[in-house]
């Protein structure tokens, strides 16, 4: 499994929900001022792409978080474009705010939107959680480009739906029957 050290470098064991970022800097690191960081997570890492409920995918696997990191750089211009993670456990978002709901992601693969949580929270509650992990020492962590490149071709031997220059049906179970409807199937 090459790669089962992603899963190991995110320093926490899954299952997680995962929120992904774009930028290292949406997280910042531990010499950060603790205020300061906190303010930037929720204002960069949170409110800049939309407001209250915040998307987090649910990870139990390697496999499960390639095909995520695929489906949420599917959507993007450049599937090898930045991408950087911090799991979060289930307890610790209920704990600031119990209306965490399974919905349909948005992404082209029907897999990872089957795994796609909204968490509703106010800005000062998602401010708590980040100051809680931050606190604890949990860091970003940025997936390599040789490891981005590995998903990539990974996706495109199943024919993910995600994967750049998806033509044919996917193989992978649920890829694209799910990501061509609307609503979940359960
Ligand atoms: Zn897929």
């Amino acid at each position: 499994m090459p790669l089962s050290p992603i899963t190991k470098m995110l320093g926490l064991a899954p299952p997680f929900l995962l929120r992904v970022f774009t930028s290292e800097s949406d997280w910042g690191v531990p010499s950060d001022e603790l205020e300061s960081r906190v303010r930037n997570a929720v204002e960069n890492g949170f409110l800049k792409r939309h407001t209250s409920p915040f998307s987090f995918f649910h990870v139990e696997s390697d496999t499960d978080l390639a095909r995520i990191v695929m489906a949420f750089n599917g959507n993007r211009l450049d599937p090898l474009s930045k991408i950087v993670l911090v799991p979060f456990q289930r307890p610790e978002l209920i704990k600031h705010s119990p209306q965490l709901d399974s919905t349909l992601g948005l992404t082209k693969c029907g897999y990872a939107n089957r795994r796609h949580w909204d968490w509703s929270a106010s800005d000062n509650v998602v401010g708590q959680l980040c100051r809680e992990v931050m606190m604890a020492g949990r860091g970003a962590f940025r997936i390599a480009k040789k490891d981005l490149r590995e998903i990539v071709t990974l996706a495109q031997a199943e024919s993910c739906a995600a994967a750049p220059g998806a033509v044919e049906s996917c193989k992978v179970e649920e890829c694209v029957r799910e990501a061509a409807k609307n609503s979940p199937s359960e």
